[in-house]
């Protein structure tokens, strides 16, 4: 394996995908934050579908906070876990009137506050709706780095320190970005298409022969 930077890595992974960004559909903080709790265990393009319809009726707090469960569970079910889902939806909409003033906060602490809002979903707002540095570590952002040898540790939140420290500030979102589109359409979690992948000379996993480092 090559020894490189992560900088080096990522401006590679750039030109591969100019176009990296959130693929959640969103005008605002608040719908980020309601489309992010969907896409749990589903696909950005499902999660999509049901905004498309459910954002031109409900797309404030404050509709949603007086929402029967049940209501809300029938217009999102087709995402998976749509009772847990709406729960948390439900729940953080009543957080967000009543502790602060109808606005989804931009820090990580007030955000953790939120039901159904973990580390993940905090990060994918800051960075998102706020510009805020930020590093989310879903599913694909977890295997990918492992794959590549940016990142060793056993739990997002090891990972996501790591990348921290090897990655500069200025490169945290869209390094996030990159290693989801990456993650989905070449590096896969069953079957990574290393041929022609564009930094195959520095990756862990294709250097040692494509041993598994999931
Ligand atoms: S070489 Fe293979 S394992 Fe490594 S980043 Fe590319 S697709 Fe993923």
């Amino acid at each position: 394996m090559i020894k490189v930077d992560s900088e080096h890595i990522l401006e590679m992974l750039a030109n591969e995908y100019p176009d990296a960004k959130c693929e959640l559909s969103y005008k605002t903080p608040f719908e980020l934050l309601v489309a992010t709790i969907l896409s749990a265990q589903c696909t950005d393009v499902r999660v999509n579908i049901i905004t498309g319809d459910l954002f031109k009726e409900y797309n404030e707090p404050d509709d949603f906070a007086y929402m029967k469960q049940e209501k809300l569970e029938e217009l999102i079910r087709s995402c998976g876990f749509y009772k847990n889902k709406a729960k948390s939806i439900i729940g953080a909409s009543q957080m967000i009137i009543e502790s602060f003033a109808g606005n989804v906060p931009d820090k990580m602490e007030e955000l953790l506050k939120l039901p159904g809002v973990g580390r993940k979903t905090a990060n994918v707002i800051l960075s998102n709706a706020f510009s805020r540095p930020a590093i989310a570590v879903d599913t694909h952002v977890f295997r990918v780095s492992r794959r590549i040898g940016l990142a060793s540790g056993n739990t997002p939140d090891e990972v996501e320190r790591e990348l921290m420290d090897a990655i500069p500030i200025s490169m945290w979102s869209l390094a996030h970005h990159l290693l989801i589109f990456h993650g989905r359409r070449r590096c896969t979690a069953r079957k990574p298409q290393c041929e022609g992948c564009c930094i195959s000379r520095y990756c862990k996993y294709y250097t040692k022969g494509g041993n598994r480092v999931e």
